[in-house]
């Protein structure tokens, strides 16, 4: 069951892309995420280049991303 989940940093809501790209970049078991914002700032990157990897893990067929 899904529920809604905020950013630990920022608290806006978060899409099930954005969590996802926490489990895979961060931890599988994780419960607090971030936003594409606040994870970018942690990466030093920026929030197109999570896009993109959001993008290349739906092409991989990534099981989170569904
Ligand atoms: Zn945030």
């Amino acid at each position: 069951m899904r529920s809604i989940k905020t950013c630990i940093d920022c608290g806006r809501f978060l899409t099930q892309d954005e969590i996802a790209l926490n489990k895979k970049l961060v931890s599988r078991e994780l419960r607090e995420y971030k936003c594409l914002a606040c994870l970018s700032q942690d990466f030093g990157c920026e929030v197109a280049d999570l896009e993109i990897k959001i993008a290349e893990f739906k092409e991989q067929g990534c099981t989170l991303f569904i």
